[in-house]
C-alpha cells in the first residue's frame, strides 16, 4: 500500500489536496460530486494513450495476445476469485431493475418521494471490475500449450477508496501483461516485467524503486494474509515519489498468483497441473499523475528525453 489508511482525508496544507486542486485548476481533471471520480481532459488522455502504447510495445515483444476488457466483470468470475473474502470494502456491485409495470410504478413513486428505490433492484450478472486481469482467467479454462501463454489486458477498474489523493481514484485505468503456465516461468515473467517497468519509468524521468508490498487485505484475518504475502515476496511494487514528505506511491505492481486463478478456473499447464500465473500491472492513471507532478502540468514543456520516450 502506498499510503496508510488514516492518511486518506484532506487536511489544510495536504500535498494530496494541493496537487488535486492544481490538476483541476489546470483543466487536466474535472471534479465530480464524488471523491476519486474524475473527467479527463484531452491533454491528460493523450498521456494515457502514450503510456498504453508504451506497454503495448513491450507486450508485442513477448508475442502477447491483446485483450481490451470491459469495466464490468461477470459475477460468476468475481465469485470464483475470492475477492469478497479479502477486499469486501473495495468492491462495487451492479444492480438492475427487472420488475413489471406494478413494481415500476412503485419504483417511480419512491424516486419522486426521495425514498429507498434501490431496495427494488436486484444484483445484475456483473460487478465492477477491480483488476483488469481477472476477466482473462475464465477465458483460459482448459489445457495451455507448452511454455504457457502471454496476454496484454487493458481496462478500467473500480475500487471504493474515495480519497482526495489524485493518485487514488475510484475509477482508474490498469494495463497488465500477464503470463499463464508454469511456476518458474510465472516467477520469471514477474521479475523481468518489473525490471522492464523500472527501465521505462526511468526513461520517463520518474525515479522508481522495486519494494516488496502487500495487498490491502480486510480486517483482522487480513493482517495475517498481508504478512505472509510480504514474507513470500509474492507482490512487488515500483514506487515513485509523488508527494513531498509522504510515502512513495505504487505505480506498477508485479504479482505472483501461484495457482490462485489456475485452480478455480480449471486452467492447466501442458502437463495437466493447475496453471500458475503472474501479472505486471501498470497503473496508467497513477503514472500519468506522477508525470504531471514531476514534470509540470503542460506536457509540451516536459524534457525532450521524456517527450521522445513517451510520444515516439
Ligand atoms: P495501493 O497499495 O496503492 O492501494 P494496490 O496494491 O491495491 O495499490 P494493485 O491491486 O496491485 O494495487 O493494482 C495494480 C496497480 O493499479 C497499482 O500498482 C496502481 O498503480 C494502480 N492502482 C491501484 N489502486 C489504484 C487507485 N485507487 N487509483 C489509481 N490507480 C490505482
Ligand atoms: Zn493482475
Amino acid at each position: 500500500m502506498s499510503e496508510p489508511a488514516h492518511d486518506r482525508s484532506a487536511v489544510v496544507g495536504d500535498p494530496h489536496r494541493e496537487l488535486h486542486d492544481r490538476l483541476i485548476e489546470a483543466g487536466l481533471l474535472f471534479a465530480t460530486p464524488v471523491q476519486g471520480l474524475y473527467g479527463r481532459s484531452e491533454t491528460y488522455q493523450e498521456v494515457v494513450r502514450a503510456l498504453d502504447a508504451m506497454v503495448h510495445r513491450w507486450a508485442l515483444t513477448l508475442e502477447a495476445t491483446t485483450i481490451h476488457v470491459p469495466p464490468v466483470l461477470a459475477r460468476s468470475t468475481f465469485d470464483a476469485t475470492n475477492y469478497l473474502q479479502s477486499f469486501p470494502d473495495l468492491m462495487g456491485s451492479v444492480h438492475i431493475f427487472s420488475g413489471n409495470d406494478r413494481t415500476h410504478a412503485e419504483l417511480v413513486r419512491r424516486v419522486e418521494a426521495g425514498g429507498d428505490w434501490q431496495a427494488l433492484l436486484e444484483p445484475g450478472e456483473v460487478v465492477l471490475s477491480s483488476a483488469a486481469c481477472h476477466a482473462l482467467y475464465p477465458m483460459l479454462s482448459g489445457r495451455l500449450p507448452a511454455g504457457g501463454r502471454r496476454f496484454e489486458v487493458n481496462g478500467l477498474c473500480f475500487r471504493h477508496e474515495p480519497s482526495v489523493d489524485p493518485a487514488r481514484m475510484q475509477s482508474f485505468s490498469m494495463h497488465e501483461v500477464v503470463y499463464v503456465g508454469d511456476p518458474d516461468d510465472a516467477q520469471q515473467h514477474r521479475d523481468r516485467g518489473l525490471r522492464v517497468a523500472l527501465a521505462r519509468l526511468a526513461e520517463l524521468g520518474l525515479e522508481a524503486e522495486a519494494v516488496p508490498a502487500n495487498d490491502p487485505f480486510f480486517g483482522r484475518l487480513g493482517t495475517a494474509l498481508a504478512a505472509s504475502q510480504l514474507e513470500e515476496e509474492l507482490k512487488l511494487e515500483a514506487v515513485t515519489p509523488i508527494f513531498a514528505g509522504r510515502e512513495r506511491t505504487a505505480v506498477v505492481s508485479a504479482n505472483c498468483h501461484r495457482d490462485h486463478f489456475g485452480q478455480p478456473f480449471g486452467i492447466e499447464n501442458d502437463a495437466g497441473a493447475p496453471a500458475h500465473s503472474a501479472c505486471v500491472a501498470f497503473g496508467v492513471d497513477r503514472i500519468t499523475i506522477a508525470l504531471f507532478a514531476r514534470h509540470g502540468l503542460d506536457p509540451s514543456t516536459w524534457p525532450n528525453e521524456v517527450r521522445s520516450a513517451l510520444f515516439s
